[in-house]
């Protein structure tokens, strides 16, 4: 066992909190903290943005990480939870398939992508990730394990997919994967000039699984924003060129940057970005459209950067992810648009997608049929009055806020974005009822009773 004592946070750096971190190979002595500890927090690879994996004592999955089988045949495998998306990755392209979902980077846990159940930019076409996951096994307050599916313990399942790592600690998975013809995908972007045609680009029907926007809030034009509406499909064999077609699932590693420290605050800041934003769009137009890419470059372009994070500064960042259902999104977002245009804070980073249809069981996931928008901000005071006007705008149109993002909702925001919370609150009272697995993020908001 490793007890690492030291300062952590989640990925925006934001908030940093003092605590032990536990460090464990094999079930029983994760179960021997379980029984023995007080509290605990669940902890994968920390790529959540804010609190949601923080707390006085961390509980880490990392050295879960065994893939336990992999069936060729259906695509089934099993997992320990601190299993990295990068290393199935690793082991299943080579046999012709890939993650139904994955999420922008490729160095979550499975335990953490289904306690957030994670999206992709293919949520229409494949839902989040629990849709795939036909089992798991959970390490339960009392020191019990338990395995959960939609059919077994279905309640149990459905507050532990999205439920944010307090039903239990999760030990094992098991989930079906996609079948795929080679590693690479083919992308093609549509330059939109302003909102609406973003929207009516996103909703347009064609033979693209994913899709995403990138969206230039820095640069508006007569208060309407332009943005590159990004399509990729997985390619066949037969669409490679000759020289690809020589290893269809090469494996191309990604070049390496890396961030080595801190910068300073200032250095990240509009202007610069406004700039870049500029730029950006003018290269994007004299590349050629459809091209071939190997998956990497399509799915996790910020992977290649380590610790971009630190570009913020210690001060850290925070990404304000939303959710608007239809048929209101477009409206809902503008407004959200027009609040940013007035604010000194303004959004370095922003991002559109689109959901399709979700589990009507799902409890505490985060997707609802609609768009959700992804804003990046550098952490400054005056910050979290702006994210506050944001929260009155999501609620007014029915949306709510991503908790795998958030370091800052507030109790009333979650109960009203939330209508499922109750039932979420009276699974967590059955499986731990003394609140053993909490988060900084769960006792900040209050949200478990
Ligand atoms: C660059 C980047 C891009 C991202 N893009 C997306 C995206 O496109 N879509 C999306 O949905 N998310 C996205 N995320 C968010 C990320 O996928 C989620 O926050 C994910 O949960 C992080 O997994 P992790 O293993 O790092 O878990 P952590 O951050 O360590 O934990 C996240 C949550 O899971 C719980 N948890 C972790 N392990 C366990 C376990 N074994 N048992 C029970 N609970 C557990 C924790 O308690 C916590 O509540 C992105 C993050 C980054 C940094």
């Amino acid at each position: 066992m490793v007890v690492q004592k030291n300062k952590f946070s989640g990925w925006g750096n934001y908030p940093v909190s003092q605590g032990a971190m536990l460090e464990s190979e094999g079930f029983y002595k994760i179960q021997q903290h379980v029984s023995t500890a007080e509290q605990l927090t669940a902890r994968g690879n920390g790529k959540s943005y804010g609190d949601s994996a923080l707390g006085t004592c961390l509980l880490s999955s990392l050295r879960l990480n065994k893939i336990l089988n992999f069936d060729k045949n259906d695509g089934c495998i099993t997992c320990e939870s601190g299993v990295l998306l990068s290393q199935i990755l690793e082991r299943i392209v080579n046999e012709g398939y890939f993650l139904p979902v994955v999420p922008g980077t490729q160095w979550i846990t499975i335990g953490g992508a289904i306690a957030s159940d994670v999206h992709g930019k293919n949520h229409i076409a494949q839902g989040s990730f629990s849709k795939h996951v036909t089992e798991i096994k959970l390490l339960l307050a009392c020191g019990n394990t338990i395995v959960c599916s939609k059919t077994i313990e279905p309640d149990l399942f459905w507050a532990t997919v999205g439920g944010m790592g307090l039903t239990g600690f999760i030990l094992e998975a098991t989930f079906l994967l996609s079948k795929i013809q080679t590693a690479y995908l083919q992308t093609e972007n549509i330059f939109c000039q302003n909102l609406s045609q973003i929207f009516r680009v996103l909703e347009e029907k064609n033979t693209y699984e994913y899709k995403v926007t990138w969206l230039d809030t820095l640069n508006p034009k007569n208060n309407s924003y332009r943005g590159i509406v990004s399509f990729a499909r997985h390619l066949l064999q037969d669409e490679l060129s000759e020289a690809l077609k020589q290893n269809p699932f090469l494996q191309k590693h990604q070049k390496k940057y890396s961030v080595p420290f801190f910068l300073p605050s200032w250095f990240l800041n509009w202007r610069l970005i406004k700039f870049f934003n500029l730029i950006k769009w003018d290269l994007q137009l004299r590349v050629k459209n459809k091209v071939t890419v190997s998956y990497p470059d399509f799915f996790f372009p910020l992977d290649s950067i380590l610790h971009w994070n630190r570009i913020y500064g210690r001060n850290g960042f925070l990404q304000y992810q939303f959710v608007l259902p239809n048929p209101f999104a477009e409206e809902g977002t503008q407004k959200v648009l027009d609040e940013l245009f007035t604010s000194n804070d303004k959004c370095l980073l922003a991002v559109i997608k689109q959901f399709g249809e979700c589990d009507e069981h799902s409890l505490l996931s985060f997707p609802l049929k609609g768009f959700t928008v992804s804003l990046d901000f550098k952490r400054t005071v005056s910050l979290f009055a702006l994210l506050n006007k944001l929260d009155e705008i999501v609620l007014k149109y029915g949306g709510r806020i991503y908790l795998a993002k958030d370091a800052r909702m507030s109790l009333t925001t979650m109960e009203k974005g939330y209508a499922k919370l109750k039932e979420f609150q009276n699974v967590v009272k059955k499986f731990n009822p003394t609140k053993k697995f909490i988060s900084a993020q769960a006792e900040r908001i209050g949200y478990i009773k």
